[in-house]
């Protein structure tokens, strides 16, 4: 069996409460309120999944879903330069997929069965995992259902990381105010949604400028503790 691997966030501290890194052979949730740097962090192991395992990484190439249409090609360009890629190399080497809906989301993580082991991908990004399920199954009529589907979902993508020993990073917006979620099944209260996936499920909180704090949520085997990491016009960094 192969051993799990680690890919650096480009902050230590960060890197230190996740033991080393985002694991391969699980899924890592990024969970926070708007503007936490989901997304940057998402950028930035898009990125760093590609450098050699001295530095970090993987030596390998990224799947990412957008399901909200905030990727951005140029702070792949910035992020990728900060680690001295050649900016060109490192965007052929993410494979950038939309989706529209919740189906499509479905069908393309279907399809990753046979396109992951073809082009060495290392890392799956879904940027986030839950705000179409959010939108198409709306109210406590559709909770049920929602929560089957995204369940049903979230196991593909473990059972993806787990056959061809990559990460899977998905990401999930919570409100301010935890308490709007109480009552729905499919998060957790504090807000994460792998309350009945085995994974690891970092939040993210918004500290004084451009600093965010992450907290590992319910993992006996991590250190405990947060970690204090900035987003510059570089990424994520201690
Ligand atoms: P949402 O829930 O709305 O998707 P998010 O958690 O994904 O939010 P991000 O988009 O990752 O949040 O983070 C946005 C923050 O990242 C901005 O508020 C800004 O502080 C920082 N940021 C984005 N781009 C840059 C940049 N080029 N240079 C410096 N900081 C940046
Ligand atoms: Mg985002």
């Amino acid at each position: 069996r192969l051993s799990i691997k680690k890919i650096t966030t480009g902050s230590r501290e960060l890197d230190n409460i996740l033991g080393g890194g985002v694991e391969t052979k699980t899924i890592t949730e990024f969970f926070g309120e708007y503007g936490t740097g989901k997304t940057q962090i998402c950028h930035q192991l898009s990125v760093n999944v590609q450098l050699p395992p001295e530095k970090g990484g993987l030596s390998g190439k990224a799947v990412y879903v957008d399901t909200e249409g905030t990727f951005r090609w140029e702070r792949i360009e910035a992020m990728a330069r900060a680690v001295g890629l050649e900016p060109d190399k490192a965007m052929e080497n993410i494979f950038y997929q939309r989706a529209y809906n919740s189906d499509h989301q479905i069908s393309i993580v279907e399809e990753l069965f046979s396109f992951v082991p073809k082009n060495n991908v290392r890392l799956v990004v879904l940027d986030s995992v839950t705000s179409h399920f959010r939108a198409e199954y709306p109210g406590r009529e559709h909770l049920a259902e929602r929560q089957q589907k995204l369940n049903a979902h979230l196991h593909q993508l473990m059972r993806l990381a787990e056959a061809y020993n990559l990460a899977v990073v998905v990401t999930n917006q919570v409100m301010a105010r935890p308490d709007v979620f109480y009552g729905d099944p499919t998060v957790a209260v504090g807000g994460h949604v792998l309350a009945h996936t085995p994974g690891v499920r970092v939040q993210l909180r918004k500290s004084k400028g451009n600093k965010r704090i992450a907290r590992i949520v319910d993992a006996p085997h991590l250190p405990e503790g947060e970690a204090v990491f900035v987003i510059t016009e570089e990424g994520i960094r201690d």
